[in-house]
C-alpha cells in the first residue's frame, strides 16, 4: 500500500473517510480559539464505528493549548481503552470562515499518533488536507514521523 494518497476532490475518498471529515468539521463548532483564531477538528473511527472527535483548546497561557488530534486521541485512551482506533480525519479553517485551509498536523501530535499505533499493533490512517486543497490519506502514522521517538530505548 502506498504511504501516501492524494485526492483532488473529496468525493474521491471513500465514504468513511467522507463521513469522518464531515465529523471532524462539526467539530470545529467547539474549538476554542481566541488567540490562533484557527479552528481545528478532528475525527477518530473505532474498530467498532464509534466516533469520537476533538477540537483545539487553547489558553492565555500559550504553551498549554492542545492540539485537536491529541484531544480526541485522549479521549480514546481514557473513555474506550483497548479499542482499536482505524482512522483519524484532522480538518481546519479560520474562525468566521467557512472554507476549509491546509492543515497538516504538527510534530507533537504525529508523534503520539505514532504511541497510539505501536500500543495496538495496527496502523492508523490519517487524513487531512494539503497544500493545493489536496485531501492526502496516508496510510499509518509512522509514515507521517520516519524518525519518531521511541520509547524501547527507556527501558
Ligand atoms: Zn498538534
Amino acid at each position: 500500500m502506498n504511504e501516501f494518497i492524494t485526492y483532488n476532490n473529496i468525493e474521491d475518498l471513500d465514504s468513511e473517510s467522507k463521513y469522518l471529515i464531515h465529523k471532524a468539521k462539526e467539530a470545529t463548532a467547539h474549538s476554542y480559539s481566541p488567540y490562533s483564531k484557527f479552528c481545528v477538528g478532528s475525527a477518530i473511527i473505532l474498530e467498532d464505528g464509534t466516533v469520537i472527535t476533538g477540537s483545539n483548546q487553547e489558553n492565555a497561557s500559550y504553551p498549554l493549548c492542545m492540539c485537536a488530534e491529541r484531544v480526541a486521541l485522549y479521549a480514546v485512551a481514557s473513555q474506550f481503552p483497548g479499542k482499536r482506533i482505524i482512522k483519524m480525519a484532522v480538518v481546519a479553517h479560520k474562525k468566521n470562515h467557512k472554507e476549509l485551509a491546509p492543515g497538516s498536523s504538527c510534530g507533537a501530535c504525529r508523534q503520539v499518533m505514532l504511541e497510539f499505533e505501536q500500543r495496538q499493533h495496527n496502523p492508523i490512517e490519517v487524513i487531512m488536507l494539503g497544500p493545493g486543497e489536496k485531501w492526502v490519506k496516508c496510510s499509518s502514522a509512522r509514515s507521517l514521523l520516519p524518525f519518531g521517538f521511541d520509547g524501547k530505548v527507556l527501558h
